[in-house]
């Protein structure tokens, strides 16, 4: 017979547990942070990751899931639900300027050009939480009721020009499938917030993220005879300001913000050519999905309809990247009392949007899913004063670690235990 623990029994026993594993987390977190590597590279880091579920025993392991993503499926001893809990391995082309005995050095090849590669999202902390959360839950098998996978997933932070990765493509290769998870849990470091802080939010919470590529042709001449050709510079020009009206006047922002942002142009070489054509790439965000499909409609006409006044040629091209990411409301309501009991209750925030995105949001689409964030700003800093995320300088205080992998392994354990209900 398995010993069945009270409710209070088990969360003192997985506290007991995170405490245990603490300095282990902190060791694989400190490897990975000088091992960085890019989306769908993250060859080291997955074979650290799949040697470590092997070793626990799991039923399961999957590895090159879209590419480099690593799949563990543990069973409890007693029959239940399945519960998916979800890290990101990537790092990021940045070259750390954090002073750490184990600060990354390391440089690649991305997209053509030579990067340093930093953990500057703090993605090797959701790895390292991801595998000691492993190690604790497995530890309690005898008295889990159903099952819970683990999934370790590349490219977090988009794949290099011309491949495919990351969320959507793990799904494609089934890993919402056999079996299928009921619900889905996943956590984010944050410089937005202090140590201890776990911030949530019902809803809509982060920004679905596109990319928008705007070429406005125009026809080539002297830049000291502008009425023998088209001028594509100064129809660009029309084209940002007109774009700025779309938020300011077309769209109705009580309901829900959005950003349309021109990131770059270029167009030219030399200052008496009026150029054939420009470029522009911007990134388009919004948290409502009809909006999004709106905004798209009306970045393409107001662009077309701009360069045609002054006869020039225009092309629009808007990649969906991520969709919104959107909090099942149930489940997150449901998932609130937990978050109190790990973190606190004062230390639970009910936070802004986030304008950022996660193709956590992918998973959402399949299964209800609840995305947090950790804070990891030390005490005595302001986080508003804190390196944000993808900064060089972005530092993180570990001892937020184990207060994910007492989150994450809560999180599963209620929702499998039945007291996470949301239907
Ligand atoms: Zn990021
Ligand atoms: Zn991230």
């Amino acid at each position: 017979m398995p010993d069945s623990p009270t409710a209070e029994a088990l969360t003192a026993r997985i506290d007991a547990a995170a405490r245990a594993i603490e300095p282990q987390v902190i060791t694989w977190r400190r490897d990975f942070h000088q091992h960085p590597e890019l989306g769908n590279r993250e060859f080291r880091t997955s074979a650290i990751v799949a040697e470590h579920l092997r070793r626990l025993g799991l039923d399961e392991v999957r590895t090159g899931v879209a590419h480099t993503g690593v799949v563990g499926l543990l069973k409890g001893a007693l029959p239940g639900p399945v519960v998916a809990l979800r890290a990101d391995m990537d790092g990021l082309p940045v070259s750390e300027e954090v002073d750490l005995p184990f600060a990354s050095k390391a440089r690649t090849i991305w997209n053509n050009e030579e990067v340093g590669v930093m953990h500057a999202c703090g993605h090797d902390t959701h790895v390292a939480i991801l595998m000691g959360v492993a190690e604790l839950l497995t530890g309690l098998r005898s008295v889990l009721h159903g099952s819970v996978k683990f999934i370790f997933q590349p490219a977090e932070e988009l794949p290099p020009e011309g491949e495919d990765g990351g969320a959507k493509m793990m799904i494609a290769e089934g890993t919402m499938e056999n079996p299928a998870p009921q619900a889905i849990f996943g956590l984010h470091v944050t410089s937005r917030l202090p140590l201890g802080v776990i911030g949530y939010r019902s809803g809509p919470t982060m920004a679905s993220a596109d990319s928008l590529k705007i070429t406005v042709q125009g026809r080539q001449t002297h830049g000291a005879m502008p009425w023998a050709g088209v001028d594509p510079i100064v129809v660009s020009a029309q084209v940002i300001l007109g774009l700025q009206t779309i938020v300011s006047r077309q769209v109705d922002i009580t309901k829900e913000p959005a950003v349309v942002t021109i990131g770059t142009i270029k167009g030219g070489v030399r200052e008496n050519i009026i150029p054939d054509s420009v470029e522009m790439r911007g990134t388009i965000r919004t948290f409502d999905e009809t909006m999004r499909d709106d905004v798209h409609e009306r970045v393409t006409y107001l662009a077309e309809a701009i360069s045609r006044g002054a006869r020039a040629g225009c092309t629009v091209c808007i990649r969906k990247n991520y969709p919104v990411t959107v909090n099942d409301p149930r489940l997150m309501q449901a998932s609130v009392p937990t978050l109190r009991r790990v973190a606190g209750t004062e230390k639970v925030l009910d936070i802004p949007k986030v304008t950022g995105s996660e193709d956590f949001s992918f998973f959402q689409r399949v299964v209800p899913g609840v995305f947090i964030f950790v804070g990891v700003v030390p005490p005595g800093t302001p986080p508003e004063k804190a390196a944000p995320n993808h900064s060089p300088r972005f530092f993180v205080d570990e001892r937020a670690l184990v207060l994910g992998v007492r989150a994450l392994a809560h999180l599963a354990c209620d929702f499998l235990e039945g007291s996470i209900r949301y239907d």
